[in-house]
């Protein structure tokens, strides 16, 4: 196994994510089979318990892993299932060093933050790297782990210890290490300062480990005089002085990484140059310069609860994206407070909520995403009614579906209490209920989590159309609540139908109204799932709908084209 670590200095947030898993597509472009590692310094087990307002997006694997939303980075880029030990936390670490403990397997020792935790970060990281994740049989070529934080930071130190002794029992032919840092601009004249860069590499150097390459972030490419200089103070070979500078999508950035010949200062580093090709990688460059020439757009209005960190919804926008792109058309996404819709908004906040409803109606389609909690639900449900009402096409995710069933028992039904019990525990009409798979007392882990199969109940849906009429399908999961099965003959009846089902038939997986152009709901979340060239099929299908082509879509599809 080969070993690409990257590390960050000077700043958080210079995006080391992407810039690892867009080394991992470069490799992957030069035919070596590639898996991923995300260190997170924090102490939580994972990040089930993170806010997304705090954190962004919780990224669900199907394992049921709930990681950080970088894994989902990884998965996007390399095309990979990654599993939810490929999250490597502080609070994993030390929970099986102390479970151990406890059971007495350190035979009297005292137990120590050097060589315990040390040694299980790096049997950790060597166990899970020869996971294969993409499909194949025996472990891959290459492992990018990403150490995130910065260079320096207290939590990660016994990670850069770990990572130390690894470089050197693998020996140098097998671990390479970039480190990725920030080249400001100050100043009336422009300079590009390169002492953030230099220092932070000097940290990295005391703590016993030299970068093999660096990626320099910057606004505009680096100067050769800026390279040359950060080549002689930290010392790093010229060539293996990497810049990202800023590109108007990130799928350029494997190009970017390309067209400098990271590949091959990487491969050298690893002794793989023979056994690599030379990076085959048309599609990227097709995606990224197809976007680059997009003028079209499409308005989605999202209506949710954290809408101030767009990061707190990562998947649901990338899922976007690739449906939006395949389709030639920019998303263009309007933002809308679920609260800002309710009526008590048009008190408070008259001009937010004004902006709200203009907003709604100027979308041509409307999704509702995943959450929990009560906050908003009224406004999400309102916006489900004009979806629904007007015929705007609408998609619920998760949430988004429980409103959608909420909403419809209310209005059509009639049942003007009709709620789920997690946001009224005495409702009298109980549409939405917990349903859990395991025990009804135990409250950890009552989530139903990862990867379930959902059965396609007919073929004469517009789901199971856009699922290429297959029979079922296995999407991510992350929710405690459901549709009461006791109440799906009255909806049916009154013209919701249940589409998709689990395989006993009594959990509800996706709905649909015959009636309407597009009004799909979901209790899975289909985000996790979509790739750049293969978008998922039920963002396809709002995005289609939005425009009106998707019956000359289904139509076209039909018949087998
Ligand atoms: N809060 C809802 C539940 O727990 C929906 C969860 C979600 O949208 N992910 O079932």
């Amino acid at each position: 196994m080969k070993y690409v670590l990257i590390s960050g200095g000077v700043v958080s947030g210079l995006g080391k994510g992407v810039t690892a898993s867009s080394i991992g597509v470069v490799l992957k472009a030069c035919g070596l089979r590639v898996t991923s590692i995300k260190i997170d310094p924090y102490l939580n087990i994972d990040a089930g318990t993170m806010s997304p307002f705090e954190h962004g997006e919780v990224f669900v694997l199907d394992d049921g892993g709930e990681v950080d939303l970088d894994l989902g980075n990884y998965e996007r880029f390399l095309d990979v299932t990654l599993t939810k030990d490929n999250n490597i936390t502080t609070g994993k670490i030390y929970q099986s060093v102390l479970e151990k403990e406890r059971k007495g397997d350190y035979l009297g020792k005292t137990v120590q933050v050097v060589p315990h935790i040390t040694d299980a970060i790096k049997d950790w990281i060597q166990s899970v790297a020869a996971i294969p994740v993409d499909g194949q049989e025996g472990p891959a070529d290459v492992c990018v782990i990403e150490l995130g934080g910065t260079v320096g930071d207290i939590e990660s130190m016994p990670f850069i210890e770990a990572l130390r002794q690894l470089s050197f029992s693998v020996g140098p032919d097998n671990f390479c290490l970039i480190h990725v840092s920030l080249i400001p601009v100050l100043g009336v004249v422009g300079e590009q300062k390169t002492k953030p860069t230099q220092h932070s590499v000097r940290e990295l150097r005391a703590l016993g480990l030299t970068p093999h390459l660096l990626a320099c972030r910057s606004a505009e490419p680096l100067l050769q005089n800026t390279k040359d200089k950060l080549s002689q103070f930290c010392h790093v070979p010229v060539e293996n002085i990497l810049n990202i500078h800023d590109v108007p999508n990130i799928w350029h950035i494997p190009l970017l990484l390309k067209n400098q010949n990271a590949h091959l200062s990487i491969l050298q580093q690893l002794n793989l140059l023979e056994k690599a090709t030379s990076p085959a990688l048309q599609q990227w460059t097709k995606m990224a310069e197809t976007y680059d020439n997009i003028t079209d757009s499409v308005r989605i209005a999202m209506v949710g609860k954290y809408v101030g960190l767009t990061d707190s919804y990562l998947s649901v926008i990338k899922a976007l994206l690739h449906a939006c792109v395949t389709l030639s058309l920019r998303p263009s996404i309007d933002w809308i407070a679920a609260s800002d819709l309710e009526e008590d908004s048009a008190e408070s906040t008259p001009d937010g909520h004004a902006t709200a409803w203009e907003t709604l109606k100027r979308a041509d389609c409307v999704l509702v995403p995943g959450g929990f909690g009560d906050r908003g639900i009224k406004g999400m449900m309102l916006a489900a009614k004009y979806a629904r009402e007007k015929k705007v096409p609408y998609l619920g995710i998760c949430l988004g579906m429980q409103i959608s069933v909420i909403e419809f028992a209310r209005s059509v039904l009639g049942l003007d209490r009709a709620n789920s019990v997690e946001f009224d525990a005495q409702t009298p009409n109980p549409v939405v209920i917990f349903m859990p798979e395991g025990s009804r007392t135990h409250m950890g882990s009552t989530m139903r989590l990862g990867s379930r199969r959902t059965l396609l109940q007919t073929p004469d849906c517009i789901t199971s159309k856009l699922y290429g009429n297959s029979a079922y399908v296995d999407e991510r999961h992350r929710h405690r609540y459901e549709v009461n099965p006791a109440v799906i003959r009255t909806l049916e009846e009154a013209g919701l139908k249940f589409v998709g089902k689990d395989e006993t038939g009594n959990r509800m997986e996706i709905l649909e109204l015959p009636s309407h152009p597009y009004y799909v709901g979901v209790q899975f979340h289909p985000e996790f799932k979509s790739r750049p060239a293969r978008p998922s099929a039920l963002f396809l299908g709002l995005i289609l709908a939005a425009t009106g082509k998707l019956e000359a879509y289904l139509s076209r599809h039909q018949n087998g084209s």
